[in-house]
């Protein structure tokens, strides 16, 4: 998450983050092997590689209910070491998807209420002092990072 501009009030009392109904299962980050290591004695997570990374399906059932991420802690948040949590959960809620020109552009999810369009220039500030060279390295580095656009989320 963006630390640096998220209130941790607003986000303990929304608490959207890291669960993942079915319809949004797309949007769970891909992870590196030293953490789906971690899910060998839970056949309910089926895994699958994406280029570097792996993918995790989680198990919606029957039930379809919302599902949290297998490494995410009710009482204490996300159990992953620094290292092994995904660039894409540090930088939520920016993701990075494709433009109408098909380009990989960087997006603003519209649901988090950490992040009101008020504190869109602060935002951008953020971004120019580093931010985006950064966001854009990453994706070099991990493709997985780039998604197709979706209408929730609106281009900065
Ligand atoms: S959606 Fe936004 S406000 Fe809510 S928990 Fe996530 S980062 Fe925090
Ligand atoms: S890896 Fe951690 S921060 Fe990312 S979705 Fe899972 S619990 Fe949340």
């Amino acid at each position: 998450m963006l630390k640096t501009l998220l209130s941790p009030d607003t986000c303990a009392e929304c608490r959207n983050c890291c669960i993942f109904e079915e319809k949004s299962a797309w949007e769970v980050p891909a992870f590196p092997e030293s953490a789906v290591r971690k899910l060998k004695d839970k056949p309910e997570y089926k895994i699958r590689k994406d280029g570097t990374k792996f993918r995790i399906e989680l198990p919606y059932g029957e039930t379809h209910s919302a599902q949290p991420c297998p490494f995410l802690n009710s009482q204490t948040g996300c159990t992953l070491s620094p290292e092994e949590k995904p660039f894409a959960c540090s930088v939520w809620p920016i993701r990075i998807m494709t433009d109408s020109c098909g380009r990989p552009a960087l997006t603003l999810y519209n649901g988090c209420p950490g992040i009101t369009s008020d504190m869109i220039p602060e935002l951008k500030k953020l971004l120019d002092s580093g931010l985006r060279e950064r966001i854009f390295s990453e994706l070099k580095r991990d493709p997985t990072l780039l998604l197709p656009y979706h209408p929730n989320y609106i281009f900065l």
